[in-house]
């Protein structure tokens, strides 16, 4: 090979590298009426592999909290008593579409979000959100209407891909705890700042981490303050707008 196509060679692929595409964390917020006094947040859960939270459910249950649900098929398959508690209280909560194998949508199997890599190509990601979707209805009779793909990010492609399947994509705009790795005080502390219009991310799948009880606590406080709790079905959301 001569030096200069080599060079050539060389030189596109490190061009290739920097305009490669970062994703996006999606940070949303419930579209209320401006001037309204009522206070309103919406509670999402991601059940992403792993266990059951019971003891929070528990407590969702015992307060009346409504909460969207994100569980992938592989959590479905895993938490048939958790799935059963959670159908139990259809009134309280919507389980929705966190993938089949807790893929982030990012494209690239090179390229990792949070230890996690990303799909092959635009079908695998179809296969993905399609996939959790079929175990979503055949869980609960519901066909899901959202999606929240694995680690909140999105490639700007992938995010639009899912769209056009028919899915809202939920983001959040407060991150009670960081993938249940959070210490209690932390999320109460999270929770304590949260203002109407809010949509908190927070775990129900790490029975073993602090989650539950700084859930406990800080939704505690919330509900305190008078906030009421809604599903992502029947709301409207939009992107997390400037607050002074
Ligand atoms: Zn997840």
């Amino acid at each position: 090979m001569k030096p200069t196509f080599l060079l050539i060679l060389l030189l596109s692929s490190c061009l290739a590298g920097a305009v490669e595409v970062q994703p996006v964390e999606l940070h949303q917020e419930l579209s209320l009426p401006a001037g309204g006094t009522d206070k309103v947040v919406a509670l999402t859960l991601d059940a992403c592999g792993g266990g059951f939270d019971a003891e929070l459910a528990n407590f969702l249950i015992e307060h009346r909290i409504q909460a969207t649900i994100f569980a992938t098929r592989r959590w479905i398959r895993r938490n048939p008593d958790g799935l059963a508690t959670l159908k139990a209280h259809a009134d309280l909560f919507d389980i929705e579409d966190h993938g089949a194998n807790h893929l982030p949508a990012v494209i690239g199997i090179d390229r990792t979000v949070y230890g996690l890599a990303g799909v092959a190509d635009l079908q695998q990601l179809k296969r993905e959100v399609s996939g959790g979707a079929a175990a979503v209805k055949a869980a609960t009779g519901t066909t899901p209407h959202w999606y929240r793909g694995a680690t909140g990010e999105y490639d700007p492609e992938a995010l639009k891909t899912i769209e056009a399947m028919g899915y809202k994509v939920a983001g959040f705009s407060v991150n009670a705890d960081n993938g249940a790795t959070l210490a209690k005080k932390i999320i109460v502390g999270r929770l304590r700042k949260v203002r109407s219009g809010d949509i908190i991310i927070a775990h129900l799948n790490k029975p073993e981490s602090d989650t539950g009880k700084g859930l406990a606590e800080g939704l505690q406080l919330l509900l305190d303050q008078g906030f009421r709790f809604v599903k992502l079905n029947g709301s409207e959301v939009r992107p997390l707008q400037k607050r002074s």
